[in-house]
Order: C-alpha cells, then sequence, then structure tokens
C-alpha cells in the first residue's frame, strides 16, 4: 500500500481549511471573505486587550 506524499506546497486557508494557493491574491487566505474574517478576529482581540483603562481599576489598594 503506497500513498503519495502530501505536496508541500499545498497551502490552506487558516480559516476554512480551503486550498488557499500563494498564486491567490488574498494569500494565505482563499478568499476575500476569510481574510475579512480574519481580521474582524484580531479587531475583536484588540479591543479586550486595549480596552481604556479606568481610574477605578487602581483604586482597589
Ligand atoms: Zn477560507
Amino acid at each position: 500500500m503506497t500513498t503519495p506524499p502530501p505536496k508541500k506546497d499545498d497551502h490552506t486557508c487558516p480559516i476554512c481549511d480551503a486550498p488557499a494557493p500563494q498564486t491567490v491574491k488574498t494569500f494565505p487566505f482563499c478568499t476575500d471573505r476569510c481574510r475579512t474574517l480574519d481580521l474582524g478576529k484580531w479587531i475583536k482581540g484588540e479591543y479586550v486587550i486595549s480596552r481604556p483603562m479606568e481610574e477605578a481599576d487602581w483604586d482597589e489598594d
């Protein structure tokens, strides 16, 4: 039983796992939709990290 080795230059979209060859404009994402989805994730994370500090946070001690 022999199976062909996986092609190393086969890149898949990190969002939906669809094939996303380096030739696509939206690389490393398969489509613009997935690129937007990923961007949205970053923006959401950014909001959590950089929420404005409130003075009350420092007043605990
Ligand atoms: Zn995708």
